[in-house]
């Protein structure tokens, strides 16, 4: 109870976090680049491509990846795109200059900007769980190494066409039981970061989709139990952790709001809930944002 009161607290405090707004605009040619100043640490942010006209599909670099994408005709006229990029939790990278590469028939024309990372307070959590996740055996270390390199070839994929829609759909109805970004102790050991969003469930109860996509991923691992990995396209992943049951395979397109999994307590958990986690070019990033709408740069 006392738990649950310090997280709804640490929730309100979340919530009360002002919404990141300052942003800058510049040109690439015929393109006009719009993104945020400063992005919080861990946090996601949108970066608009805009022309007058019709261009050559883009690229975008951020952190030595980069992405290309085709400005598609606006409602309001002309064409754009936006991309979704993050800064990953305590990323230890030096490089945070946004580059844009635009085709001409001159040849390319570049347009880069810095962008700053703002530290973010994150409360810390103490957990207790089963001694072998925390001393796994050399056989469970070499299965989870297998599966971690499963994941991170799920995270580098990135197709050129956009699937999301924003906001997510919130994949289970029930209450954050833990924030992004929280440091976590297990057993008194720190470990690292918590890179999800917990969304309290009892075990059975359906999981949705939050956007349009592809699975490209499915499995019951080490630490993860249960998993589902969701391509929504240009580089933005979903995934759906701890399940009991998975309900689409690997190559299902799913629709927003489709039941692909359901709640379980599977891998390294202290009770039954969905660990829900966004990707953006390689980012774990806050899904929080995502399900609000609020993404930094997005309005
Ligand atoms: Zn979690």
């Amino acid at each position: 109870m006392k738990r649950l009161a310090y997280i709804f607290l640490v929730s309100l405090l979340w919530l009360a976090l002002p919404v990141l707004s300052m942003a800058s605009q510049g040109h690439a040619g015929p393109v006009t680049v719009q993104c945020p100043d400063e992005v919080g640490d861990g946090r996601a942010f949108a970066v608009w491509l805009t022309s007058d006209r019709a261009v050559d599909p883009v690229t975008v670099r951020w952190l030595g990846r980069e992405i290309t994408v085709a400005l598609e005709p606006s409602e309001q006229g002309g064409f754009k795109a936006v991309v979704f990029l993050g800064w990953g939790l305590a990323l230890q990278d030096p490089t945070n200059t946004l580059q844009v590469e635009v085709p001409t028939s001159d040849g390319p024309v570049r347009f880069a900007k810095a962008v700053a990372v703002l530290e973010l307070e994150y409360p810390e959590e103490h957990l207790t769980v089963a001694s072998n996740y925390t001393s796994p055996s050399e056989e469970e270390q070499a299965r989870s190494a297998r599966e971690r390199e499963l994941v991170l070839n799920a995270l580098n994929t990135v197709t050129p066409e956009r699937m999301w829609q924003l906001p997510f759909v919130r994949p289970v109805p029930g209450p954050v039981t833990s924030v992004f970004g929280v440091r976590r102790f297990f057993n008194g050991e720190e470990r690292s970061p918590h890179k999800g969003l917990d969304l309290d469930g009892e075990t059975g109860d359906p999981v949705m989709a939050c956007a349009m996509g592809r699975v490209i991923l499915t499995g019951d691992f080490f630490y993860a139990g249960g998993s589902v990995y969701v391509d929504h396209g240009q580089g933005l992943i979903s995934m759906y952790i701890h399940l009991s049951e998975i309900l689409v395979q690997e190559g299902d397109m799913v629709e927003p709001g489709q039941t692909i999994g359901l709640v379980g307590a599977t891998g390294r958990v202290t009770g039954s809930h969905l660990h829900f986690g966004v990707s953006a070019l390689r980012c774990l990033v806050d899904p929080a944002p995502f399900i609000s709408g609020q993404v930094t740069g997005w309005e």
